[in-house]
């Protein structure tokens, strides 16, 4: 069954005016749910919450979003840092090419606006890592700008609210954006940006939407209908895959660990990690001599863990391995090199990575040492 088109707005404005006059008289609205970043007027802090939300719960965010700013207080700080300790910073809050964007886009507004967060939407939203929805909520919640927002939470507000259907993803973005700019209120746009977000996180949530509470219900298609399980429009599900590889966790004599730092592009991108082995065990030594001019003897094989991605599973096969008495493991390339794991880490690295390297403290360096 699909929804009525003819019930999908942009041609019905008065709908929009109701919708935003709902939502800002929402009797037991708590604007910004008491999170640390809300009723924050600083750009940067606005802007890094924004870029930690995206993909990511609130209350997943909270700790990393606390310790970010405890550590870079302001845009130079954080364009003064290197990458590696940003990314250490974002261990285990994930798409790690936002890490990457923040400390570039903080590099680029100390160089290019000399230290100060730029205040038009075009000049936001060509930062990296800044698409149209953060820029808007950054000039919005920021600067009081009336720009509009479009991200899960507001998508699925407005999808259920106007009864947005169109079969085509792009026809469907054309509509929400519509919507979103017609709705978005002019003069009190702070609070409509955090009241949209708060509406979607905590009352048009994605399953069982609590209508009976819902300060827009009155107007609502979806609610209306018996239709918010189909709403909004799921794109297509991808068929999850499995891929696996082997970790290497080599040790030499001082108990220090080998890590590699991965490439910028591809998973857990500029993180450091135990180099990955596709091959069967019997060439791992030889590999290992040509990758790293190392010689090593493999000791131990763990059991298997699994990681999760959003479109794939990671098998993971431990092997733990110690360089070779007679080899110094003296590594000259700046990607690689031999860590303390004693010492506290100051880089960023994949979390079964850093669950390894935990086990490992735990594990006697091999006695033929
Ligand atoms: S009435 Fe229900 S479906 Fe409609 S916006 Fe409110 S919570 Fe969402």
């Amino acid at each position: 069954m699909n929804v009525d088109p003819k019930r999908n707005l942009p041609d019905q404005p008065e709908r929009c005016t109701d919708f935003s006059q709902l939502l800002l008289a929402w009797d037991n609205a708590l604007p910004g749910r008491g999170l640390p970043w809300a009723h924050e007027s600083d750009p940067y802090r606005v802007w890094v919450s924004e870029i930690m939300l995206q993909q990511t719960q609130a209350k997943t965010v909270i700790p990393y979003f606390e310790r970010f700013i405890e550590r870079f207080p302001a845009i130079i700080d954080l364009a003064d840092a290197p990458l590696d300790e940003v990314l250490r910073l974002w261990t285990g809050l994930g798409y790690y090419s936002r890490a990457r964007n923040l400390h570039k886009a903080a590099r680029q507004v100390v160089d290019q606006y000399a230290g100060i967060f730029p205040r038009s939407f075009a000049e936001v939203f060509a930062l990296p890592g800044v698409g149209r929805s953060t820029a808007g909520a950054i000039c919005a919640l920021a600067f009081g700008v009336p720009t509009p927002i479009l991200d899960g939470n507001a998508k699925r507000v407005y999808a259920r609210y106007f009864g947005i259907d169109d079969e085509k993803e792009s026809a469907r973005m054309r509509r929400l954006w519509r919507v979103a700019e017609a709705c978005t209120a002019k003069t009190e746009c702070q609070k409509y940006t955090q009241l949209i977000m708060d509406l979607g996180a905590t009352v048009c949530t994605p399953r069982n939407p609590a209508c009976n509470n819902c300060p827009v219900s009155s107007g609502c298609y979806a609610s209306e209908h018996g239709a918010t399980h189909m709403l909004p429009r799921k794109g297509q599900r991808l068929q999850r895959k499995t891929k696996s590889t082997a970790m290497v966790m080599v040790r030499n004599r001082n108990g220090e660990v080998l890590l590699e730092r991965r490439p910028a592009a591809g998973i857990w991108g500029g993180l450091w990690s135990f180099p990955e082995f596709d091959g069967t065990l019997e060439n791992l030594a030889d590999e290992f001599g040509q990758r790293y001019q190392l010689e090593i003897t493999l000791d131990e094989e763990w059991e298997e863990l699994s990681h999760e991605f959003t479109h794939f599973r990671l098998k993971i096969k431990p092997l733990l391995a110690r360089v070779a008495e007679k080899t110094s493991g003296n590594l000259t390339r700046p990607d690689i090199a031999f860590i303390s794991i004693d010492s506290p880490f100051d880089r960023g690295m994949p979390v079964p990575v850093a669950e390894l390297i935990d086990r490992l403290q735990a594990i006697p360096i091999n006695p033929e040492h």
